[in-house]
């Protein structure tokens, strides 16, 4: 079911579904080419268009081997078309839920990749503020690279921009990736270079991880933890590599790092992470435990508390089914109250492999065990106690008191 786009462009096949619109494989004058056709509703939107066609320089202009390229914007008739370098290949999101989490190696290079078409971006002026696995292209036909990584390439460049227009977002609206989302976009500063920088940050922690540092549960949860949260460290990254994380993870914008240090870092560091295999952790819960009485997840009626990406779509008005992943959000900025409410130092701290969710069944269960083993310790130690006063004031020896043998007791949870 081939359709024109415009004059010189032909889509052919359907490549995937986004929330902006359709990715179709095209054909133009120098070949095959990617064609993001833009949803209708974005397409008729006059002001959009407007700016379509503003960008269009800025879009155009960029040129590197880790970026996408735009080669043409077309505006014809209903349709509004990005015309874009075909990668044939996978995403980064679709890599990540095939193997939940990627040898150090391969994700160092792949990050690396990005930081470098992010370099090249910044210093045309453009930054992308969308960055995200889903938007990580990966090139099959490249060469393979460190940890057997194929070349990634960073796709939807100005997009969030162009759809980012005042009225759709006004002052008190966001866009981007809850999880994604640099602590000072949440507190409404304007978006600069250092955003993507945290983004990226954000990507490299959760492709060694297989989850992000502040992401799980209600969407205003996961922004007041970029504000108000720290990393919880990842255990079994080489220190250097977990310093730059942090780094880049600042709340500070101006203390992370900039998009060519921060590749050339990476590179830097690619044969501290050689031949590793992927890290063992476990996702902590989105479900804060037992004891814990944090602000934001509380509002949440129980069954919303399960780990979700983003469920708000970009622009309003669009329709889940449009979409075959919901990764964007356009959401209200939470007033400073709800921000400062749950500060509890650092999130989600991560299980050793194995061990169970806090808050979760098991974790319940093993916490009665626990305490039923500990209770009946301690009736024993009572009595030993007992036996070792009664002992003591016969034999004149103290014994063990409970206090000591307390330390050989099951540690508490
Ligand atoms: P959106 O950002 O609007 O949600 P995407 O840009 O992620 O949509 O596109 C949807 C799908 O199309 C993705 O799964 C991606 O793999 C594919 N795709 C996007 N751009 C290209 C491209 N330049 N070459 C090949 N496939 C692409
Ligand atoms: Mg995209």
């Amino acid at each position: 079911m081939a359709r024109k786009i415009g004059s010189r462009y032909t889509a052919n096949q359907i490549l995937g579904r986004g929330s902006a619109g359709t990715v179709w494989l095209g054909e133009g004058p120098e070949g095959p080419v990617a064609i993001k056709l833009l949803r209708e509703d974005l397409a008729s939107d006059q002001e959009l268009v407007g700016r379509f066609v503003q960008e269009r320089t800025a879009l155009l202009g960029l040129e590197h081997p880790n970026v996408v390229s735009v080669r043409d914007l077309v505006v014809d008739g209903n349709d509004l078309a990005l015309v874009m370098d075909l990668v044939r290949g996978t995403d980064l999101r679709t890599r990540l839920d095939r193997d939940r989490r990627l040898a150090p190696e391969a994700a160092v290079a792949i990050v690396a990749d990005i930081a470098d078409g992010l370099a090249a971006a910044h210093a045309a002026g453009v930054v992308h503020r969308d960055v995200k696995p889903e938007n990580v292209l990966l090139d099959m036909q490249g060469p393979l690279g460190p940890g057997g990584s194929h070349p990634a390439l960073l796709t939807d460049f100005g997009v969030a921009k162009l759809i980012d227009s005042p009225r759709r977002t006004r002052a008190t609206k966001i866009i981007g990736t809850p999880d994604y989302l640099a602590p000072e976009i949440v507190e409404g500063l304007p978006p600069r270079a250092a955003v993507d920088i945290y983004a990226l940050a954000t990507v490299l922690y959760e492709l060694l991880a297989g989850f992000t540092p502040f992401g799980g549960g209600h969407p205003g949860a996961v922004l007041r933890r970029h504000v108000t949260e720290t990393v919880a460290p990842l255990p079994g990254i080489p220190d250097e590599l977990w310093q730059l994380l942090v780094q880049c993870l600042a709340k500070a914008p101006a203390s992370r790092l900039r998009a060519s240090e921060l590749g050339t870092r990476l590179r830097e560091l690619l044969p501290l992470v050689t031949g590793m295999p992927p890290l063992d952790v476990d996702e902590p819960d989105a479900e804060p435990a037992e004891d814990e009485a944090p602000a934001a997840e509380e509002a949440a009626p129980q069954g919303e508390r399960v780990r979700r990406r983003g469920a708000v779509p970009l622009v309003p008005g669009a329709k889940p089914a449009d979409s075959n992943r919901d990764t964007h959000t356009s959401m209200r900025v939470p007033a400073p109250d709800e921000l400062a409410g749950g500060a509890r130092g650092t999130a989600r701290v991560p299980r050793p492999a194995g061990a169970p969710r806090p808050g979760s069944a098991r974790h319940r269960a093993v916490a009665r065990r626990r305490r039923v083993a500990l209770g009946a310790a301690a009736v024993v130690l009572a009595a030993a106690a007992g036996v070792g006063a009664w002992l003591a004031t016969s034999e004149d020896d103290a014994g063990a008191t409970p206090q000591d043998t307390n330390n050989t007791a099951p540690a508490t949870p």
